[in-house]
């Protein structure tokens, strides 16, 4: 395939007709073209007067030679994870959120069958008790904004941003396209998928996962380790919907999926001499505006283009080496409870794939260190 880059559109118009432009700028007989796709897309509004969209289209035509102006596009090699233990017990993995969705699918695609054990409801009946608290208050301290299938991000924006460079984020974004993601965000400069459409893909990869061979344990909590010779024999397991029930799961293999806010988990896990470590994070407050107002200060008002509704990020880094910065914004979006336990406040933005709330929020951080905190332990809270 061969690259067309830095097609500047001014108006709105189709794909296909953004195809055409890309052809005449480049001098390429539409007959040579066997097949084409968008693949990049972004916005370039640095200058008021000249706001645009720039784009790159992947071509693969016949006589390939005569256009010698293009650039090759090289052959993206998908990264493997190949898993060469041998396991005596299926392996379990504690957690269905993208950890430990990811980890099942990567098991599976190995020929091995996991068990995912969730202390959480499926994402269907997880977004009912997420709206039983948002409306009633009722808080199901294990099916949650934070907890039950899908994890932390599910009831966000779905933001597929990351500061990484690697070929693993591609990957992710494939597996999300193929359980039902749309198709943009393979080449949108800032994919997002929106919580509309994450509960439909995380339903579509735990039935892949349970077609190939993996078990789902939902509102099923892990809260005890059998270790011997330091080694794992089993996990206990509580149902939360009945305390009463307690099963023993075998396993020599444990993928610990559990996010950062299992509070009670990471108590047990130091009390049986697991190694933990603490790290350094961010907390902070959401502030909330009009989104016209982010459209105007980003877009100006010359554009005729109807552009997606703005984004913004914000960064102060002072010399003593404390940062000040915005995350997670969620343009169109809203401003939402998201307590995972019950007397404490938590908020969170969230948006859907369309973003066409009438407001804009986001996260105003600071980083925090281990130094903030008194002692050494790293279950300290304050
Ligand atoms: C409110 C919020 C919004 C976010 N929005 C975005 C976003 O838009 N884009 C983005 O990239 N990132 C977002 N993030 C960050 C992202 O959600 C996390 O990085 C990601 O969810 C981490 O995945 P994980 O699988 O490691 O853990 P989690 O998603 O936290 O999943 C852990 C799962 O383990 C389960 N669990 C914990 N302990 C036990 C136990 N003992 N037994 C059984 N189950 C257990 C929990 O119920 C939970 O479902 C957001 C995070 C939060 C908190």
């Amino acid at each position: 395939m061969l690259r067309i880059s830095n097609i500047k559109i001014f108006e709105d118009i189709s794909d296909e007709e953004i195809f055409l432009v890309a052809l005449k700028k480049n001098k390429i007989n539409q007959k040579d073209v066997i097949s084409w796709h968008i693949s990049k897309k972004s916005i370039d509004a640095r200058k008021k007067d000249n706001v645009h969209y720039n784009y790159s289209i992947d071509i693969e035509l016949k006589n390939e030679d005569k256009y010698k102006n293009l650039t090759k596009v090289k052959d993206f090699d998908f990264p493997k994870i190949e898993i060469n233990a041998t396991f005596n017990k299926r392996p379990v993995i504690i957690g269905a959120g993208p950890g430990g969705l990811f980890a099942a699918i990567t098991l599976i695609q190995n020929g091995i069958k996991p068990i995912i054990i969730e202390q959480g409801q499926p994402v269907e009946e997880r977004k009912q008790s997420v709206d039983n608290f948002l409306n009633n208050g009722n808080l199901n301290v294990f099916s949650n904004v934070q907890f039950g299938e899908g994890g932390a991000g599910t009831f966000s924006d779905g933001k597929l941003t990351t500061g990484i460079n690697s070929p693993f984020c591609k990957k992710v974004l494939e597996t999300f396209v193929n359980f039902g993601a749309p198709k943009q965000i393979l080449y949108i400069a800032k994919p997002h998928i929106g919580t509309d459409n994450l509960i439909h893909i995380i339903k579509n990869i735990r039935e892949y996962i349970i077609k190939n061979g993996g078990t789902f344990y939902f509102n099923t909590k892990a809260i005890d380790f059998k270790i011997e010779n330091n080694k794992v024999k089993s996990i206990i397991c509580q149902k939360v919907t009945d305390s009463s029930v307690i099963n023993e799961i075998e396993t020599d293999s444990i993928i610990l999926a559990i996010g950062h806010s299992s509070r009670d988990t990471f108590t047990k896990l130091y009390e049986k001499g697991f190694l933990l470590e603490r790290k350094n994070f961010s907390v902070g407050v959401r502030i909330e505006h009009l989104q016209e107002q982010i459209n105007h200060s980003q877009y100006g008002t010359i554009t005729k283009l109807h552009l997606p509704p703005a984004e913004y990020k914000l960064a102060y880094h002072s010399p003593t080496g404390r940062s000040c910065y915005t995350f997670c914004m969620c343009p169109g979006g809203v401003v939402m409870a998201s307590s995972s336990e019950k007397n404490t406040i938590v908020t969170n933005g969230m948006s859907k794939f369309s973003r066409n709330g009438k407001n804009a929020n986001s996260a105003v951080l600071v980083n925090v260190t281990p130094d903030d905190f008194e002692g050494n332990s790293p279950l300290a809270r304050y």
